[in-house]
């Protein structure tokens, strides 16, 4: 996948829905307002034809024919850095946290208003945009290596993993701020969310699982009890190779 395209165009948009309405609805929205969509009908198209769409988002219905929605979303996060929206029908709050947990950045639940999906959408590709603003520079901290630009950590054994947007977006926040103790409206960052949301807390608990040896006992992101969070580590920006 190109990750470092740039983009002059139409945002693209892809739908991973079985329903033909619920799919046209979709489509008929967001091309008023500009953006270039597809539609593939399962789980399998999309993979299928990823390379040739290059999204900038998919919107992933969790309930697809050919496999489970949680599945097709980390089989996407592992070979694309695009934004992904859940789609769901089932009201499980479990769902919801799972969908984020394994890298959605944001979730409408069925039956939706048009109008409000097309405004999460716009949020998480804003969200996206602001986070590559930083061109050309990567962080480093302890054995770690961050690019903004593409939401690529690479780890101290060199392995490299693509964080989702709204993982990346946090990771940055801390990188941005190190040793200062950070609040839930600031780690939120442009986010269109309550600060009480439980989407915070679950993104913490990912990079912690990312970044930390042993999760019991962090050592780089610290709760600082009703406070908020600190990251300790020494942070130096490099420009990228
Ligand atoms: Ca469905």
């Amino acid at each position: 996948m190109p990750t470092g395209k740039e983009k002059t165009g139409a945002r693209r948009v892809v739908i991973v829905e079985d329903e033909p309405d619920v799919a046209r609805t979709i489509e008929h929205v967001l091309a008023d307002f500009a953006f270039d969509t597809s539609w593939c009908r399962t789980g399998g198209e999309l993979l299928r034809r990823l390379r040739g769409l290059a999204p900038d988002l998919c919107i992933i219905d969790l309930g697809l024919p050919d496999m489970d929605g949680l599945e097709l979303m980390r089989r996407l996060r592992s070979q694309c850095p695009c934004g992904i929206l859940i789609l769901t029908g089932r009201s499980h709050v479990s769902d919801r946290v799972m969908g984020l947990e394994l890298g959605a950045d944001d979730y409408v639940v069925k039956p939706f208003e048009p109008r409000e999906l097309v405004a999460r959408v716009r949020s998480i590709l804003r969200r996206r945009e602001e986070a590559s603003g930083h061109q050309g520079q990567v962080a480093v901290f302890g054995e770690w290596r961050f690019n903004p630009r593409n939401n690529a950590l690479r780890g101290p054994g060199g392995g490299e993993e693509i964080l989702s947007t709204a993982e990346g977006e946090l990771l940055q926040v801390f990188l941005r701020n190190p040793s200062r103790i950070l609040n839930r409206e600031q780690l939120m960052g442009s986010r269109d969310v309550s600060p009480t949301d439980r989407a915070i807390d679950v993104r913490i608990s990912r990079l912690r699982k990312r970044l930390e040896p042993q999760e019991s006992s962090p050592a780089l992101i610290k709760t600082v009890y009703g406070a908020g969070y600190l990251f300790l580590a020494q942070v130096r920006w490099d420009d990228s190779p």
